[in-house]
């Protein structure tokens, strides 16, 4: 296998309180933590195993993004991706852009870089869309492999085990192929500062999606972004029966 293209994302750090932009218009990021997407830190992690296993011999890693984006870029460097790929979208073009432009960028992407695999995380954490590996696959005729908790290479093929609903499923998919993260695939190692230190000398390509023959047009119109309904506080009931009876007055039980 030559060669292993990843996708990553930099969203809102996972343990930040999202807060709504008082307009309503999406949630504030200004002056807020941004990480790498932890399912990419997962996609990232196999891949650098897989080139451990000298089963691959360069991995790239793409990040469609505002100018911030080569942090996120320079992370997947420091754990062991070998160059990256800056696709620079900022302002309102990068607030609608969505997984199936994504899908097409890494698509040409993966063309021009003459890809055997690309990895990706199973959902971003900031649009949970769950949707780039699969329209990837579709726009190059590759076969996937999703929701992977598992990955070995047997000839020219991968088996790939899947987490799926009530259990695992085992498949065989040939190469080229996509594949993407789940969370127990692997646990991701951290970027040592010896490591962190090498990666400003990687290099990373900065490219448009125009370069690439990508239209970027909105698809979507928000109409609107609100917070989660608060919880109500819960009380503590000295007793089953009492538990019975606020059931009952609830509604909640005949
Ligand atoms: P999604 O389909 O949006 O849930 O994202 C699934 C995966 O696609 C992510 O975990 C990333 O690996 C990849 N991906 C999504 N958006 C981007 C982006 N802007 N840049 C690079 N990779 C991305």
């Amino acid at each position: 296998m030559a060669r292993v293209l990843v996708g990553v994302k930099r969203v809102i750090d996972y343990a930040v309180k999202i807060r709504v932009k008082p307009d309503k218009t999406a949630v504030v990021t200004d002056g807020v933590k941004h990480s790498m997407n932890p399912f990419d830190e997962i996609a990232i992690e196999e891949a650098v195993r897989l080139k451990e296993k000298k089963i691959a011999q360069e991995i790239v890693a793409v990040s469609c993004g505002p100018a911030q984006s080569q942090e996120t870029l320079r992370t997947a460097l420091a754990m062991g991706v070998d160059r990256g790929i800056h696709v620079e979208i900022s302002g309102p073009e990068y607030d609608t852009l969505q997984p199936i432009h994504v899908s097409k960028i890494l698509a040409k992407l993966a063309q021009e870089e003459k890809t055997d695999l690309i990895i990706v995380g199973k959902q971003a954490i900031d649009d949970d869309s769950n949707q780039t590996a699969q329209m990837t696959a579709a726009l190059l005729g590759w076969p996937q492999g999703t929701f992977a908790s598992k990955i070995e290479k047997q000839n020219d093929e991968l088996q790939v085990t899947r987490e799926i609903d009530g259990g695992l499923e085992t498949i065989k998919i040939k190469l080229p192929a996509v594949i993407s993260a789940d969370l127990r695939l692997n646990e991701p190692r951290y970027a040592t500062l010896p490591n962190i230190m090498k990666a400003k000398k990687k290099p990373i390509k900065k490219v448009s999606p125009k370069d690439l023959g990508v239209d970027t047009a909105a698809r979507i119109e928000v109409l609107s972004v609100e917070d989660p309904p608060t919880r109500q506080a819960g009380v503590i009931l000295p007793d089953v029966d009492q538990l019975i009876i606020k059931l009952k007055e609830g509604g909640h039980v005949p």
